[in-house]
């Protein structure tokens, strides 16, 4: 089993389409920054990477890069994804909170677990979507998204894996 982590925040910015796990929000403000700003998106890519010990979001797509300025977050989901496929890996289950004042995340929370659950090839029952609102942080203005993910070993995987080969003792 192999355990991943993510944590990414971006900024409410005006005449901006809100883009949170793959899914657009109805809101007056979107989140700006690299790519569309799926800020929930971005932390699952860095945890599932993260997992594998295969660097992060940065390293693959270069925010400084304007190649991937307004792309779709999907992108970076399914290399990270790839990247767990390679070392034999599948994912077990996700589990999120995303902190932000506005809007509310609970009418969505389950389009949200779908749209996920369908980009990592798993069901909603191994998506975690929770939302909490940024009590006495002064943190109104950002979106925060933290992501933790478990991965299993394939069985194809297991299979190719020798067992240790056993050091005959040394007689003394
Ligand atoms: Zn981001």
């Amino acid at each position: 089993m192999r355990i991943g982590f993510g944590w990414d925040s971006h900024e409410f910015k005006a005449g901006v389409p809100l883009r949170i796990g793959g899914v657009s929000l109805p809101h007056d403000k979107g989140l700006s920054g690299h790519s569309d700003g799926d800020v929930l998106l971005h932390a699952l890519t860095d945890a599932l990477l993260g997992a594998v010990a295969a660097g992060d979001i940065g390293g693959y797509f270069p925010p400084s890069d304007p190649k991937w300025k307004g792309a779709d977050s999907v992108i970076f989901v399914k290399e990270a994804l790839k990247q767990v496929r390679r070392a034999g890996y599948i994912v077990a289950n996700v589990d999120s909170t995303l902190i932000l004042a506005e809007p509310k995340i609970g009418p969505h929370s389950s389009n949200i677990q779908e749209r996920v659950a369908e980009l990592l090839g798993i069901t909603p029952g191994q998506v975690g979507i929770k939302a909490k609102t940024p009590e006495g942080l002064n943190l109104d203005n950002a979106a925060i998204a933290h992501v933790a993910v478990l991965l299993v070993v394939t069985e194809k995987e297991k299979k190719s894996r020798k067992p240790p080969i056993k050091k005959p003792r040394k007689k003394k």
